[in-house]
C-alpha cells in the first residue's frame, strides 16, 4: 500500500476537539489491517539502525510505536500522561494549543547513552515530541530521530525538532491545523 493510499485511510474530522482544528483521525486507518501493516512497514524503513528501544507517547503512539518495536526486534518505553506510572517517574510540562500538558516516564527503562526512536502519531507543533525527548535525554538516552505518521508542517513542529538536534520523518503530510 503506498503512502498516497494510507493517507486516504485518515479520516478528517472538522472542528474536533476545538473550532477551526481539522482532526485527523487514524483510528479508521488502524481499523484496516493491510493499512496498519503497511503504515508499520513504511515506518520500519525510516528508522535508524542500532536503536536499542522505542519510545511512544500516550496514547496513539503507543500502537505505531509498540508495533514498530517488534518489527524491529527492540523494547518499547511508553511515554504517559502525568499519574500513571506505579514507580517514581521523571517528568516535564509542557505547552498544548490551548492547555497544559504534563507527560512522564520511569528512567529505569532507559539505559545510558542507549538510542532511542521516538514514535507518535501525529506531530503538529512539536510540544509534545520535544517534551519526550528531553524526558529520554534526561534519563540518560541518546534521542535525535522520531517518527511519525503524520505531520503538519504549516504548525513548525517538525522544524522544531530539527533546530533540537532531532531528525523528523513522517509517512505523510497534511496542509493547515
Ligand atoms: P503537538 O504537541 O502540537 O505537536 O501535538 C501533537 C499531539 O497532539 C499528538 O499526540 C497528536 O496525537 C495530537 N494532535 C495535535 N493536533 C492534532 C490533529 N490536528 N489531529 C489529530 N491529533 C492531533
Amino acid at each position: 500500500m503506498t503512502r498516497d493510499e494510507l493517507k486516504a485511510l485518515i479520516r478528517t474530522v472538522p472542528d474536533f476537539p476545538a473550532p477551526g482544528i481539522h482532526f485527523r483521525d487514524i483510528t479508521t486507518l488502524i481499523a484496516d489491517g493491510r493499512g496498519l501493516a503497511a503504515s508499520i512497514d513504511h515506518m520500519a524503513k525510516l528508522a535508524p539502525p542500532a536503536i536499542a528501544a522505542v519510545a511512544g507517547i500516550e496514547a496513539r503512539g503507543f500502537i505505531f510505536g509498540a508495533a514498530l518495536a517488534i518489527r524491529l526486534g527492540v523494547g518499547f518505553i511508553p511515554v504517559r500522561k502525568a499519574g500513571k506510572l506505579p514507580v517514581q517517574p521523571i517528568g516535564v510540562d509542557y505547552a498544548l494549543e490551548y492547555a497544559e500538558a504534563r507527560i512522564e516516564i520511569d528512567p529505569m527503562l532507559v539505559g545510558e547513552g542507549e538510542k532511542i526512536l521516538l514514535v507518535d502519531d501525529l506531530i503538529a507543533t512539536g510540544g509534545t515530541a520535544m517534551a519526550a525527548a528531553q524526558l529520554l535525554q534526561q534519563a540518560g538516552a541518546v534521542c535525535e530521530t522520531a517518527l511519525f505518521l503524520v505531520d503538519l508542517p504549516q504548525l513548525g513542529g517538525a522544524e522544531r525538532l530539527r533546530e533540537a538536534g532531532i531528525s523528523s520523518h513522517s509517512l505523510m503530510e497534511f496542509a493547515g491545523h
